[in-house]
């Protein structure tokens, strides 16, 4: 076998990182991103981009560390080139405050991000309702930027961007040899996974280029996160809740918490309203699996169910499904029978 042509399903943060990585790593490939919906149109767009990452309930400690310090030493190789406006990432410093001491008040991932520390009282003082807080730099991806920096890159390696709905991933047999399943929340149809489904997000983004630091309470409901072109206000997490319309009267109460924390923002203007659904699941699917139907055999990477953190972690998740896709192409271009599969 010469070319493996290669068929990456979604477009949103998993989609694009895993299309690049793959064009980056394996020789000899040819990429197709399919998705019905493009930047920015995605989930992606929505995201504030904090690279602050979140747990899963079966996804193991270490896994994740692996991945967020991938993707944080990635972006910050990007955050010090001459790419880093094209791309929307840049480093932010802040603040996360408690209400209580935490259960953990050193984090799995405080070497990983910059110059991690307890706030001391000083600090503490801006904010009345905290008893405690940690004080770090981290980076912001702003996918509003990010995306369309990807799918850049994707094509200038040879890669197809094709706008389309997939039902079934047979659709893409024989077309391509290799499936990589990236379509979030869309897989509770695609795949029939049941263990997936949303999780509303609503947040505000508003003009206050004067706010700096970023502010996040602890809980992880209620932030102030300032990126180049807007400030992001969030926020919601509505379990199991379908609605992309906006809220007003969630708007108004996320407006006042954040307000609550950085009461400059009540001179913010231009304040726009986003919602978005995060692909939640209680471990991130990422595995091989073969397919067989009619004596057909389709091989595909599953990278879906990044929940409340995929900017945070999206990188080392591409590198895991890349790793992957080499498995499988090792598999293809070595005859084997198939019991061997
Ligand atoms: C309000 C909010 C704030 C957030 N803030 C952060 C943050 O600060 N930091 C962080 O790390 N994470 C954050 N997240 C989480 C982050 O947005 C998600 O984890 C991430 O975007 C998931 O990326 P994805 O590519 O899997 O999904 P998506 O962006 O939803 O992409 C899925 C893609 O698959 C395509 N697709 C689906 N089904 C099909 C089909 N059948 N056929 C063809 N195409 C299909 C879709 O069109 C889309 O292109 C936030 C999320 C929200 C909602």
């Amino acid at each position: 076998m010469d070319t493996v042509h290669i068929a990456v399903v979604g477009a949103g943060v998993i989609g694009l990182s895993t299309a690049m990585c793959i064009s980056q790593l394996v020789p000899r490939s040819s990429i197709t991103v399919i998705s019905d919906k493009f930047t920015p149109d995605t989930t992606s767009n929505v995201a504030a981009g904090m690279l602050i990452p979140h747990k899963y309930p079966d996804t193991p400690v270490p896994t994740l560390k692996q991945w967020f310090t991938e993707t944080f030493q990635h972006l910050s190789e990007i955050a010090k080139s001459a790419e880093a406006v094209d791309a929307g990432v840049h480093l932010v410093s802040g603040w996360q405050v408690f209400r209580s001491v935490p259960h953990e008040e050193v984090p799995f991932w405080a070497d990983v991000v910059l110059g991690f520390r307890k706030m001391t009282e000083a600090e503490l003082k801006r904010f009345p309702q905290h008893i405690f807080g940690q004080a770090f730099t981290t980076l912001k991806c702003e996918t509003s930027a990010y995306l369309p920096w990807l799918e850049k890159r994707i094509k200038e390696g040879g890669g197809l961007l094709l706008t389309r709905r997939i039902e079934d991933l047979w659709e893409l047999q024989p077309s391509f040899d290799i499936v990589v399943n990236c379509s979030g929340l869309g897989s509770r149809q695609l795949v029939g996974d049941s263990t997936i489904s949303p999780v509303r997000g609503q947040v505000l983004r508003v003009q206050a280029p004067w706010v700096k630091h970023f502010i996040r309470d602890g809980s992880g409901l209620t932030y102030v996160y300032p990126g180049t072109s807007y400030v992001t206000l969030g926020g919601t997490r509505q379990e199991g809740d379908w609605n992309l319309s906006p809220d007003a009267e969630l708007s108004r109460e996320i407006f006042s918490r954040c307000c609550a924390l950085e009461p400059s923002l009540h001179r913010a203007y231009s304040i726009e309203e986003k919602v978005g659904l995060r692909p939640s699941r209680p471990d991130v699917r990422l595995q091989k699996e073969l397919l067989v139907q009619g004596g057909q055999r389709l091989l595909v990477v599953h990278n879906y169910g990044h929940g409340s953190g995929g900017i945070s972690v999206h990188w080392g998740s591409a590198l895991e499904a890349t790793r992957l896709v080499m498995e499988w192409i090792h598999t293809l271009r070595t005859p084997a029978p198939m019991s061997k599969m």
